[in-house]
């Protein structure tokens, strides 16, 4: 059970609440983290993931600095490249049609790598990430789309290695404590009304930070927010994210910032569970369509499969999934890009249908038209410009001339057998919309002002992504605004 008063109250547990609190404490704050989920089931979306970060580097000397493990050998056979500033600023701007928060973007930005070496100063591990970000070519593995470390053991390793920090730094965490209110005198938060197994008690505080992630795991509000069909998608992730924190902060005042129609959503298992697995984690994900084509009920493709490297299209595709007839879509390849498949078409728990023929396979595809199948693949087929050079780790340039959509990169006839197809459906990772928050990580009110005691942090912060996402993004914008706002309520709160 907490104590009735603490300097800092996090509310949540995953990544950027345990970076909160560790920035907290390390100004010196007594804090105390309060977290929904049984311990069993801690870490928030941040443990779902595969720990994939984005942030500036100038290449291997600067992944040195956070990998210290890596070898010569490693960085002799690697092409990690180079990540810049204007990179990463040019990613959030066209991806978000120029729409993010351009203060906020600076600071996320700006602030990457130094909180990547702080997170690594905490104790915490990172790996390059061969298997899902790079491509043997010629012998050497070369990295692509601006992404090239997660954390060590991915989502669950990062969380781990957070709470393990957490603990060597004293910090309380309290499980099954759901926070239902902030206590609030009309003027500044102290402290909040928290329900702790059957007991609802008061816990005071200099300052909160709310870090307890969007409205995702919500289907009513996700019907309201993004719109009919919404409550058909599964979450990808934690069942706890029903906009809490958004809620509370909106009662007393908060404003709503960014993108509430939009959210991050992606092809996902067809017979995925309705909340995500944790002995699964992200691997119900199906991420290499952009080497083979998707087709709906009717047959027909949706999408240009191949309009830019994956990091910068699997956000939003999720979404025109679930746009399609009984929100199915197949993903098909043959046998000259099956090895190139990525790690999560090798589970048990799959959808997947394989065939001799393309007339064989469009039998096997569970609701699709197999006539306007077949003659979509014909199509395609003969629209390839198969003089183009093949090349998955850059785009190839390597399209489709004469169909639409049309495919603008990696086409491959599909011609070769035998063939395999993926059954997916739309799942949502986090919704884009939130709280507005300044440089400090201050909630602001509808008139624009710092709330006081407030900060947030993570999924519930809007204003950042708009539409897509750059992949990797999510976990960074956390670390970056857990550590401002852990920071900042220490100094509100000991000053
Ligand atoms: C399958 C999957 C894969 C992903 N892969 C990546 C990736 O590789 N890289 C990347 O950058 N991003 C990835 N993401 C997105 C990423 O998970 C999120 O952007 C990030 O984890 C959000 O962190 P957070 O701390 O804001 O929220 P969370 O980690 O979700 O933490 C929020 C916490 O708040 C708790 N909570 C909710 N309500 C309350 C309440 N009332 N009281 C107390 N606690 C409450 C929840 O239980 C939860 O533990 C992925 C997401 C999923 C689902």
């Amino acid at each position: 059970m907490p104590d009735p008063r603490y300097d800092v109250i996090i509310v949540g547990a995953g990544n950027a609440a345990l970076g909160a609190a560790l920035a907290a404490r390390e100004h010196g704050a007594r804090v105390l983290v309060l977290e929904r989920a049984p311990q069993a089931e801690r870490g928030g979306n941040s443990r779902f993931t595969a720990g994939a970060m984005r942030f500036v580097h100038a290449g291997a000397n600067d992944l040195r600095r956070l990998m210290p493990d890596l070898s010569d050998a490693e960085i002799a056979q690697s092409d990690f490249e180079t990540y810049s500033e204007d990179q990463y600023f040019d990613d959030m701007f066209r991806l978000t049609q120029y729409r993010t928060d351009a203060d906020l973007t600076e600071i996320l930005v700006r602030s990457s790598f130094d909180t990547m070496l702080w997170l690594r100063g905490k104790g915490l591990r990172f790996a390059p990430m061969y298997g899902r970000q790079a491509f043997k070519i010629d012998g050497r593995f070369k990295f692509w789309g601006g992404l090239s470390v997660e954390a060590w053991g991915g989502g669950p390793g990062l969380v781990e290695g957070l709470f393990a920090a957490a603990a060597r730094e004293g910090i309380e965490v309290c499980y099954e404590a759901r926070v239902l209110e902030l206590l609030y005198d009309d003027v500044t938060v102290r402290g909040v009304r928290v329900r702790v197994g059957e007991k609802v008690r008061v816990v005071e505080a200099g300052a909160v930070v709310l870090a307890c992630g969007g409205f995702e795991a919500n289907p009513e509000w996700r019907t309201r927010y993004l719109g009919p069909g919404w409550e058909l998608a599964k979450v990808r992730g934690t069942r706890f994210n029903t906009g809490d924190g958004i809620r509370m902060a909106l009662d007393i005042g908060a404003a709503p910032y960014g993108n509430w129609s939009g959210c991050h959503a992606v092809g996902w298992d067809r017979n995925a569970p309705e909340f995500g697995d944790l002995a699964v984690g992200d691997l119900f994900q199906k991420h290499s369509y952009p080497l083979g084509i998707m087709v709906n009920a009717h047959g027909r493709r949706f999408v240009d499969e191949g309009a830019d490297l994956r990091n910068y299209t699997y956000a939003k595709y999720g979404r025109a999934v679930l746009e399609q007839p009984q929100q199915f879509a197949w993903q098909v390849f043959d046998s000259k890009v099956i090895p190139l498949l990525r790690d999560e078409y090798r589970i048990r728990q799959i959808t997947k249908v394989s065939a001799e023929s393309i007339e064989e396979l469009a039998g096997r595809l569970e609701g699709v038209d197999a006539t306007a199948f077949v003659e979509t693949v014909r199509r395609f087929n003969a629209a390839v410009q198969t003089d183009v050079p093949f090349n998955p780790a850059i785009k190839d340039g390597r399209g489709t001339v004469g169909i639409d959509p049309p495919k603008t990169h990696w086409a491959n006839p599909l011609d070769t057998p035998p063939f395999e197809a993926y059954a997916v459906t739309c799942g949502i990772t986090f919704t884009f919309g939130g709280l507005r928050i300044d440089g400090d990580a201050r909630v602001l009110d509808t008139d624009l002002k710092p709330i006081p005691g407030l900060y947030a942090a993570g999924e519930l912060v809007g204003g950042l992504f708009y539409f897509n996402y750059p992949g990797g993004t999510g976990l960074m914008s956390g670390s970056v605004f857990g550590r401002i706002a852990g920071r900042s309520a220490a100094g509100a709160a000991t000053a």
